[in-house]
């Protein structure tokens, strides 16, 4: 198997690690409900998107 020739330092790790952080989603409420829903995403409450019904909803 490939195997490693030299010990990664600390300080090589840790700078492969600085992209490894986890984005966190940006968040917006729905006009029409005001479910939290993501951005340009139709709401999953309600179905809406833009002020317009996009899906329809059994339950609401
Ligand atoms: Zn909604």
């Amino acid at each position: 198997m490939a195997h490693p020739k030299r010990k990664v330092s600390k300080q090589r790790r840790d700078k492969r690690r600085t992209h490894d952080f986890a984005v966190v989603p940006t968040l917006a409420t729905c006009s029409n409900c005001g479910a939290t829903v993501l951005y340009h995403r139709v709401c999953p409450e309600c179905g809406y998107y833009r002020g317009r019904q996009i899906i329809e909803k059994k339950a609401q």
